[in-house]
């Protein structure tokens, strides 16, 4: 189970449509009790895919741009992480958005899952973000789904 109050909630669906029909990404900043995760802070980061900064993802992958891919720079990575430890929190999770696509992971969004962190993606139909969902990996690296609680944190 994932928490997310309605005002983050509506940072990450403005940034998913502003950016359409590229994806967006960002970080997501927060707490955890066991298996529940509260979101208390986003971060919108560029979604850097297919510069420099990506190259560490060690893929050729050219025949995919910004619409169907993302990558957040390791220097924004260090930056969240910075910010959290400060602020006595730790990075909960990713988000992004699939433009013109459903809110499920790809082979690509497993493939470069972390174990820990909570993906929530929104997808985003002819630029108006629809359907989000939130999703972790298993122990079998599988994705599955949880719940979205969209509340006061
Ligand atoms: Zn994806």
């Amino acid at each position: 189970m994932i928490r997310l109050d309605p005002k983050n909630l509506q940072i990450i669906k403005t940034q998913s449509e502003s950016s359409y029909p590229l994806e967006c990404c960002g970080i997501m900043l927060g707490y955890r009790i066991k298996a529940e995760k509260n979101v208390l802070e986003v971060i919108p980061t560029e979604n850097v895919w297919g510069s420099e900064s990506s190259d560490n993802f060690g893929v050729n992958d050219s025949n995919y741009g910004k619409t169907r891919r993302y990558a957040i720079s390791p220097k924004a990575m260090l930056q969240a992480e910075k910010k959290a430890r400060e602020i006595k929190l730790e990075i909960i999770g990713i988000y992004h958005s699939h433009p013109d696509y459903p809110a499920t992971p790809s082979e690509f969004d497993r493939e470069f899952a972390w174990q820990e962190y909570s993906y929530i993606i929104v997808s985003t139909l002819y630029g108006k973000a629809d359907c989000i969902n939130s999703w972790c990996l298993d122990d079998n690296r599988q994705f599955i789904q949880e719940t979205i609680l969209v509340t006061e944190v």
